[in-house]
């Protein structure tokens, strides 16, 4: 068999499935972060995502700062998927022989100017000759232990939120985002946030991750989606990827509303749908009224 069968989502419950089950690690593969112990009320989160060129950009027509600043981005948004606070990166490159030094300063100045921003420090990385870019960013992060949230805390009754907009991010938003940290770190002060996930694959993917990890259904409406201008269709929005917005959900109560939410995370969040009862399953709820099943089809490396 080839791996193209399994997809990219088949391969990893496979190792999973594989792997001897974890002992000291409290969260292995499965979420968007590993979560390891670290202090009597601390545990540390680690993530790692890896770029390619001609997969994920086009190093020719790309200045290396983008890319730089989507490599490290990418890894803070799942530091702030589980409400936690990055504290250091690892970066390990391949590279052309002949790359240009100006696309790889660029390269640095891009993560450079993000991890000022979120005061994360370089410890380290790899560097080795390769025919294509690519890149690999590992990033250490810190959270409280009452604070952090998992995908596998939703319950039905729980409110659907999303910050920011979807869709329409390929090609500008993905190279520019900031990662919703601090937006996550005010949500869990102040709401009782049952389970948060960052919308990297599409928001019907990750939809589904939730609904699958807390083993409940989910009803999302499609008239309260805060689509992007730049979104070419409902469609679009729910199945490209790199929003890099996250998707939670939230207790219900009386001071949980948009703009309750929104004024404490300090970026527009919307309410979108509700968690349901497993039996119900993941559906959305059409412009016509119309329900339909929101099946899981976003962004997968080997079914593309
Ligand atoms: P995210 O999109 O949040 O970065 P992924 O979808 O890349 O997460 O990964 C899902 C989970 O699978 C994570 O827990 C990740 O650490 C794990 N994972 C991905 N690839 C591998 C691999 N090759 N070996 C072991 N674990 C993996
Ligand atoms: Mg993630």
């Amino acid at each position: 068999m080839r791996i193209e069968r399994l997809g990219e989502f088949g391969f990893i419950d496979r190792i999973k499935s594989m792997s001897p089950r974890n002992r000291r690690a409290l969260m292995g593969i499965g979420d968007d972060c590993a979560v390891i112990p670290f202090s009597r009320d601390k545990y540390m989160l680690l993530t790692q995502d890896m770029l390619i060129d001609r997969h994920h950009f086009t190093a020719a027509n790309t200045a290396g700062r983008f890319i730089g600043h989507k490599a490290l981005a990418a890894s803070l948004s799942d530091i702030a998927a589980m409400a936690g606070s990055p504290r250091f990166y690892m970066v390990s490159l391949g590279i052309p022989k002949k790359m240009s030094m100006q696309f790889l300063d660029g390269f640095y100045n891009g993560m450079k100017a993000l991890a000022r921003k979120f005061r994360v420090e370089l410890i380290g990385g790899d560097t080795n000759r390769s025919e294509v870019f690519c890149c690999d960013i590992l990033v250490v992060g810190e959270v409280e232990k009452r604070r952090m949230v998992l995908r596998d805390g939703a319950r039905p009754g729980d409110v659907i939120y999303v910050t920011g907009e979807l869709g329409g991010s390929r090609g500008k938003k993905e190279f520019t985002f900031v990662p919703r940290v601090s937006a996550a770190r005010r949500l869990v002060r102040h709401f009782k946030v049952t389970s948060m996930i960052d919308v990297s694959d599409g928001l019907s993917s990750d939809m589904n991750r939730i609904a699958e990890s807390s083993r409940v259904g989910a009803l999302v409406f499609e008239k309260d989606l805060p689509l992007s201008k730049r979104a070419k269709s409902v469609n679009e929005a729910l199945t490209d990827g790199e929003d890099f917005e996250l998707l939670f959900t939230v207790r219900d109560g009386k001071n949980v509303t948009d703009k309750g939410l929104s004024r404490v995370a300090g970026v527009p969040v919307m309410r979108i749908g509700r968690i349901v009862a497993k039996k119900e399953g993941v559906s959305i709820i059409g412009s016509t009224g119309r329900k339909r099943g929101l099946l899981p089809k976003g962004f997968d490396h080997f079914k593309t």
